[in-house]
């Protein structure tokens, strides 16, 4: 049976399916990559994951497993609403994406797991034999039986180059990496004093061709 550390599920913050699906996918992608966990910025993983769907808790597991942590800015959400991920590696040809398959879903759906949470009811607060039967579905299952693997010849990636350039914003005086500087009126602003709306924050978007 696979085991996830107990600190990955207290990271996490509740006992449910789906972290240990993203850290069984992200144990997976370091032996397709050939690669150890991460320590550093390596890895970049482009989640198809959206919001508002419970698989993204998978993204847990595979920060957890690969080290590709959304604050080193590893990961990166193409809100596609689908259970997927793709996973990259400075210096690899090929990227891989893996899928959750329909079938192993399909599996998990009818469990009684399920039956709580459609009644609103959080995970931490559902009995634990019964989260423990659905987490041990997916510890026991097989790495077929969960996941379908695509190799991504040539995956062309390049990361967004670090910098540690500040400026002050003209208007407001708080320090803003230069990136996101904005010229306004003759002033270099940032985003806020430059009165952009807050879905106009996004400014870099991964570079996948
Ligand atoms: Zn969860
Ligand atoms: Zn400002």
């Amino acid at each position: 049976m696979f085991q996830i550390p107990d600190w990955a599920f207290e990271f996490h913050g509740h006992r449910c399916p789906f972290m240990p699906i993203g850290y069984r996918m992200g144990t997976l992608a370091l032996k397709l990559l050939g690669v150890e966990k991460c320590k550093d910025h390596q890895m970049h993983v482009f989640s198809e994951m959206g919001i508002g769907h419970p698989q993204g808790c998978m993204q847990d597991g595979i920060m957890s497993a690969t080290g590709a942590t959304f604050g080193k800015g590893m990961m990166e959400k193409l809100y596609l609403g689908k259970v997927a991920a793709i996973f990259w590696y400075p210096g690899k040809k090929d990227a891989f994406r893996i899928l959750l398959n329909n079938e192993f879903q399909d599996k998990l759906a009818p469990h009684e797991f399920f039956k709580y949470r459609k009644q609103g009811i959080e995970p931490s607060e559902i009995p634990e034999e019964v989260r423990a039967d659905i987490i041990n579905m997916v510890l026991n299952a097989t790495e077929e039986e969960l996941f379908t693997i695509t190799k991504i010849e040539n995956f062309h990636y390049e990361p967004t180059k670090g910098s540690f350039n500040k400026v002050k914003c003209e208007v407001c005086s708080e320090y803003t990496f230069e990136r996101y500087i904005r010229v306004k009126d003759g002033k270099k602003v940032c985003i806020t004093c430059a009165g952009h709306k807050t879905d106009e924050f996004i400014v870099e978007t991964p570079k996948i061709k």
